[in-house]
């Protein structure tokens, strides 16, 4: 079984690392007053960071429909649990969150609308290469503008902050990621895929 993932990535990039931690620490904070996530997991999960278990109230911010798909049997551990939350500051300034399997299949620029494709991946090179958060230029109009707001298909996020979801196998409700953007304090976007 693969592990699915849904990751709410805040639109800003290269979060002073200190503020990441401290945004990070508000949000669980927030999620735990909710009730939506509970206890931490013993080590037994994916990622670096400690994990949170999903409680059952957690079905309140996720799609009606998809109610059906939340449930997840962890193959990593001995228990049964509602998929996990996992806060994470990168150790790097510059990250790049991807869907994982499967590319890029459209980038459209914020200047000119036109879909670059494939040569999105040439822009978040550069981006990754300059020294701050540099605007990248579009190959089809030559405006500079942010990585970030560039829409690609399937998403990206490349923010050094990110809530990392494993295995909930649904999705959020608008309601949920309007209040999640309200909390923190700016706007963020969702990654999806599979490892
Ligand atoms: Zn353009």
């Amino acid at each position: 079984m693969s592990d699915s993932f849904t990751i709410i990535v805040p639109e800003r990039v290269m979060i002073p690392e200190e503020e990441a931690r401290a945004l990070g620490k508000r949000m669980l904070t927030w999620l735990r007053e909710k009730a939506w996530v509970g206890n931490p997991l013993p080590g037994c999960i994916l990622t670096r960071e400690l994990g949170y278990r999903l409680t059952k109230n957690a079905a309140e911010i996720i799609l009606p429909e998809d109610l059906s798909l939340f449930t997840w049997v962890a193959d990593h551990c001995d228990q049964q649990v509602y998929g996990y939350l996992a806060i994470d500051v990168a150790d790097e300034l510059k990250v790049v969150h991807h869907s994982g399997q499967g590319g890029i299949t459209s980038a459209v620029c914020p200047g000119c609308g036109q879909d670059i494709g494939e040569q999105y991946y040439d822009l978040i090179e550069t981006w990754w290469n300059a020294e701050g958060n540099e605007d990248v230029i579009c190959p089809a109009c030559q405006q500079p503008s942010p990585l970030p707001a560039f829409r690609s298909e399937p998403v990206w996020g490349f923010s050094n902050l990110s809530f990392q979801f494993w295995n909930i196998n649904a999705r959020f409700s608008d309601d949920f990621l309007a209040a999640f953007a309200k909390e923190l304090g700016e706007p963020v976007r969702l990654v999806t895929g599979k490892v």
